[in-house]
């Protein structure tokens, strides 16, 4: 006999993250992971700096100020809010908490790559629905479900496409899962489509429906580890039993509070994003790279094939700019890339436009 491990780890691929760095440039401009490019409130920093003093102390265990910043911000009840190490943490425990052997996790095609590792953690079977025109679809979800099913994950708006469901699409979506199972509404990206509330609403309506939300993109806390989850109390219930008590240290919790409370950055950060994202699809088109209308924070441009993707990833490279390749989310022939300032925008579109020209 021999220490194993649970079947199905073994079958997990080591997560990719966006890279850092490029050789021999001091300060790259990276544009691979969706961070915010204006980096985060100075009111978190200020609460974070003030922490740092008390941390001899353990933390609180349930995490009430900052569920109650959430909470008041949003509108919600914050009795049905649980926060976790990053929103990935949440998504990790709903797997652990409602799925096992024997079971199946759905989630589809193009799908953040995170969602078969905690279908595989779980020790649960990933099963993978197609995509339509890189869009999730909702008859095609709703065709893989099967008695077994106990999971689906999608991101709306999804990464790496940027595409999103209007509310129709997913309140169809929502009525058409079993009450045996979850719709868990990864919300990495919510704040950046115009009107949408992340889920709340079907959240209230389904008891089987779940949110999650993220300090890690717009907020531009995704160093601090701080995300949340929004849903029916049986379900928050199930979750808090599983999480680690301590799992947020005091230093975060206080980050992440002061930067919720933050309105006026998180406005100011939304205009911008806006107004720049439009400004690189507008761009990109031009140069004739085509992209989807992204409701996110970044934009996946389609070059003609997988060897005109890499070129110019490398041109990019040159040129110190960092984006991210999606070959691995079925996309070979496209870059993910980010949207920056309206100073980061010019130097991308310049140096897509150079290439363009030199190639
Ligand atoms: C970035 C991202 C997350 C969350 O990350 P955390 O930093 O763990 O909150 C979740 N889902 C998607 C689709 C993401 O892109």
């Amino acid at each position: 006999m021999t220490i194993a491990a649970q079947p199905g780890i073994m079958d997990i691929a080591l997560y990719q993250g966006g890279a850092s760095k490029i050789e021999g440039q001091a300060e790259p401009l990276k544009l691979s992971s969706n961070e915010n490019p204006f980096g985060c409130s100075s009111a978190a920093t200020a609460a974070v700096a003030k922490a740092a003093l008390r941390m001899h102390r353990y933390p609180t265990t349930d995490h009430a100020a900052l569920r109650e910043a959430i909470a008041d911000v949003h509108a919600l009840d914050a009795g049905r809010i649980i926060c976790g190490v990053g929103s990935d943490e949440l998504l990790t425990l709903l797997a652990m908490g409602f799925a096992g052997p024997g079971d199946e996790v759905l989630y589809t095609e193009h799908g953040f790559s995170m969602y078969r590792i905690f279908a595989l953690s779980a020790g649960a079977e990933p099963v993978v629905a197609p995509e339509k025109d890189r869009r999730v679809d909702v008859d095609a979800l709703l065709a893989c479900i099967s008695p077994e099913t106990r999971l689906v994950y999608i991101a709306n708006p999804a990464n790496p496409t940027g595409t999103a469901l209007d509310l129709a699409e997913l309140t169809r979506l929502a009525e058409g899962i079993p009450a045996t199972c979850l719709l868990v509404l990864d919300g990495a990206y919510a704040e950046f489509f115009e009107g949408y509330d992340g889920g709340a609403g079907l959240v209230d309506r389904f008891r089987n429906v779940v949110m999650t939300r993220t300090f890690s993109k717009l907020y531009g806390l995704g160093g601090l580890r701080v995300g949340w989850a929004y849903a029916h109390q049986e379900i928050i219930d199930v979750l808090n039993r599983i999480r680690g008590p301590f799992n947020l240290s005091s230093v975060a919790l206080a980050g992440a509070e002061a930067g919720v409370r933050d309105r006026a950055f998180v406005a100011r950060c939304l205009r911008d994003n806006a107004e720049q994202r439009a400004r690189l699809t507008g761009g990109l088109n031009q140069l004739g790279i085509a992209c989807d209308e992204s409701h996110a924070n970044f934009v996946l441009a389609r070059f003609a094939d997988e060897a005109e993707a890499l070129a110019a990833d490398a041109h990019l490279k040159q040129a110190g700019i960092l984006v991210r390749l999606v070959k691995g989310y079925g996309f070979p022939e496209a870059l993910r890339i980010t949207v920056g300032s309206a100073q980061d925008v010019s130097q991308v579109l310049d140096a897509l436009s150079n290439f363009k020209r030199t190639t």
